[in-house]
């Protein structure tokens, strides 16, 4: 198993398929976009598929391809349609902006993905275009209803609120993704991002979003019990069944019941999102190194992990890589 010196069970890996993205999101990327990682540095398909199979021998049940975007990664559908063969079959989901998914939302269910989660953070053509530096909002809802069709569901919609940009567009989402039958989630920005700008006075809290959503609706809190080690508190809308999640990574951090481990496309391990250690995979598999050792790595990884992500810390450093190249 993959267990740490807390108890904590890793269960849930994410992979990073490419560090590479076709939007620019300001919270993310500057509009210049990044020095990306060397191409011979990437993971080829069959060194991912080979740690995900590692990782699904200790005990990962479900794997998250991210990015970066992820459909930007020409091998996808195939890479899925390995990892679905694998025993046990690991649940699979991508997370991506949706800018082509449209295209390809059909072969990835046929390859065995399960679920897309699609991020969009406005609804507005003009503050898409502002806020991701590309106009594409078109794509995205299009990639979203294709995901729908071809049964990627449930579709879960993560949001990103900036003040004096989006901060009041939460009830507008929200009632636009209950009359789609999407899950709306609302995301509170970290200090992940390239151009080091967050700021924990000017980013939306949970409490900020939620009062701006119960202005608008009825919000009932899910049990405690239902949510796991899920990042989402998730409040039953207007009596139901529509839901709305909120992800606090910094107000209400959930640390204590972190399930996660990340694979960055290089083949770096990381124990978690705001690691400042990682684990070079890529190296010790290029090296030679059999799965047992492999595994061994991943196990030493997982000890390693702290009890929490310490962004409320005095001495609380970024890491060096932003969240495209970790993996988001
Ligand atoms: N390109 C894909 C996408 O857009 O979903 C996958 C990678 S992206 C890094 C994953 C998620 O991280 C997106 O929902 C994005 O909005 C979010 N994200 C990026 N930077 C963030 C930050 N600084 N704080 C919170 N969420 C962030």
């Amino acid at each position: 198993m993959l267990v740490d010196t807390y108890g904590r069970v890793a269960t849930d890996l994410r992979v990073s398929l490419t560090d590479r993205c076709n939007l620019r999101c300001s919270y993310c990327m500057p509009p210049e976009g990044l020095e990306w990682l060397p191409g011979p540095d990437l993971l080829t398909d069959d060194e991912i598929v080979r740690l995900v199979s590692v990782a699904v021998e200790l005990g990962v049940t479900e794997v998250r391809f991210t990015g970066g975007e992820p459909l930007l990664r020409r091998g996808l559908v195939s890479i899925v349609e390995r990892v679905a063969a694998l025993q046990p079959r690991p649940h699979m989901s991508v997370t991506t902006n949706g800018i082509g998914l449209a295209r390809v939302a059909g072969a990835l269910a046929a390859a065995g993905l399960d679920r897309v989660n699609v991020s969009l953070d406005t609804l507005d053509r003009e503050r898409f275009r502002t806020m991701a530096r590309r106009d594409r909002l078109a794509d995205v809802l299009a990639g979203m209803a294709a995901a729908a069709d071809a049964g990627l569901t449930p579709v879960k919609v993560n949001a990103v609120l900036m003040r004096g940009v989006n901060d009041d567009e939460a009830p507008a989402l929200l009632r636009w993704a209950l009359g789609e039958g999407y899950r709306m989630r609302f995301i509170e920005q970290m200090p992940l991002d390239a151009q080091h700008g967050w700021e924990r006075s000017t980013m939306v809290t949970a409490d900020e979003i939620l009062a701006s959503l119960t202005a608008a609706f009825e919000l009932t809190p899910v049990p405690g019990s239902e949510r796991g080690s899920a990042p989402a508190e998730e409040w039953v809308v207007d009596g139901g069944p529509g839901r709305v999640g909120v992800i606090a990574s910094v107000t209400r951090p959930f640390c204590g019941a972190c399930d996660r481990v990340r694979l960055t496309a290089d083949g770096q391990l990381r124990n978690c999102l705001f690691a400042r250690e990682e684990s070079d995979l890529r190296t010790a598999m290029r090296d030679g190194a059999d799965d047992a050792e492999l595994g061994r790595r991943m196990q030493a990884s997982l000890l390693a992990k702290l009890p929490g992500h310490g962004i409320d810390d005095p001495g609380f450093l970024q890491p060096t890589r932003p969240m495209s190249a970790i993996g988001g």
